[in-house]
């Protein structure tokens, strides 16, 4: 071709394509692999059609699989109204608009020795985008943070793709999967920017005590550490011990709450979330963070207008009777699970799930022949039996677990 506007071709040869490069390998190829939706999709890939029962997803965290799961009616009432008034079919302020900030604030501080305001929320899509944010906005070339073990894949894609050094450390098993402290104090250095913390916990469904939290707590000012609080299953503990959110002790250290209607409304499709800033002291803005999480939301997408619009009504007209069915119908699952894993040789709990959707277990292959590892196990599981699990690899980095 003459005179042709294709820079990259040579006469009659195939065109050298620029972009194909930069779409592999790199941090992206690396998160994407360690994605929880890639190791889904792998033991989903294993299922076979003429299987011997319908398929069982036990492996995905959304609960509007199963009928019983459904949200209240006055939350998809709000949702309703909200859209017919008409009011909301505009952009939102990136931020998220002011009455669902307010009514969040008034939530969140429920729970809390002080007052949130609106300026301490930030509305975002659902709890991934809140994560997406927080991991954007600390990483700086040659930080690290420090990330529990077993957790949750998305922080370690993330912090992989934004470049941010991971440090792991220990939940422990045998203390109803508390965060190993002295391990905490031996990871950090001067470069350490936070530890997340996920509670009530997914992948492990523990439930953490209110003097832990005050350890955490010390541990992380001590460091001088920001806590970056998943706390996207709060209020959904059915075990002996209470939700406490741990901005209680903000006072002592900056948190930096994150969370969503997702899994207490059980609607993970309204994609509706937030990042609170729990910092009493002013910790956080004379840092400049609340600064960079604007910056950040402003060059993102928001959450749907109605949805955001909905907000108020769905916090205030949503019922104890219906948490407290929800919290029972979960109380009532993980009693169940938990003793049907007691009479299956190879396969422990060590603590019984109290928190979260979620039971973490210990799969010892030495009881099963011919499995090399616990992705082995749960693609044939999902083969023979049809039913899907979570290889726990992804989150415990090469242990056997599953959950
Ligand atoms: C489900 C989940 C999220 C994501 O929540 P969405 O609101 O659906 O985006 C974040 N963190 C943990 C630990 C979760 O289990």
């Amino acid at each position: 071709m003459e005179g042709g506007g294709s820079r990259g071709e040579a006469d009659g040869a195939a065109p050298r394509w620029r972009f194909s490069q930069a779409s592999q390998g790199g941090p992206l190829a690396s998160a994407g692999l360690t994605s929880i939706r890639a190791v889904l999709n792998r033991v989903n890939s294993s299922v076979d059609a003429a299987g011997p029962r319908p398929v069982l997803p036990l492996g995905n965290g959304d609960p509007t699989t199963s009928a019983c799961y459904r949200t209240a009616l006055a939350a998809e009432d709000a949702v309703v109204d909200a859209l017919r008034s008409g009011a909301h079919n505009g952009y939102s302020p990136p931020v998220g608009i002011l009455s669902a900030r307010r009514a969040i604030a008034e939530y969140l501080s429920r729970d809390l020795p002080y007052e949130l305001s609106a300026d301490d929320i930030y509305l975002t899509s659902g709890c991934v985008q809140a994560i997406e944010v927080m991991i954007s906005v600390l990483a700086q070339p040659g930080s690290n943070i420090l990330l529990p073990k077993p957790g949750f894949p998305l922080y370690e894609s993330r912090t992989t793709f934004s470049n941010l050094e991971v440090r792991h450390f220990n939940l422990i098993p045998e203390r109803g999967w508390e965060a190993d402290l002295e391990g905490v104090q031996a990871l950090a250095d001067e470069n350490t920017v936070a530890i997340v913390i996920v509670n009530p916990n997914n992948p492990c469904g523990s439930v953490y005590s209110y003097d832990h939290l005050g350890k955490i707590a010390e541990t992380a000012r001590k460091l001088g550490l920001l806590i970056i609080a998943d706390e996207v299953y709060d209020h959904l503990a059915f075990g002996s011990k209470p939700f406490i959110p741990i901005g209680v002790f903000s006072e002592t250290v900056p948190v930096i709450t994150l969370g969503s209607i997702s899994k207490r409304w059980l609607v993970p499709g309204w994609r509706l979330g937030w990042i609170a800033t729990c910092d009493p002291n002013g910790v956080l803005k004379e840092a400049k963070v609340n600064q960079s999480i604007e910056n950040y939301i402003n060059i993102s997408t928001d959450p749907a207008t109605f949805v955001q619009g909905a907000i108020p009504q769905i916090i205030s007209n949503t019922k104890e009777d219906y948490f407290n069915k929800i919290v029972d119908l979960l109380r009532k699952s993980a009693d169940l699970c938990y003793d049907k894993i007691k009479d299956i040789r190879g396969i422990t709990c060590p603590h019984k799930p109290e928190g979260s959707m979620f039971v973490m277990v210990k799969l010892d292959l030495s009881f099963l022949d011919g499995f090399c590892d616990d992705m082995d196990f749960c693609c044939r599981l999902a083969k023979e039996e049809s039913v899907i699990v979570l290889p726990g690899t992804n989150s415990i980095n090469f242990q056997p677990l599953v959950w």
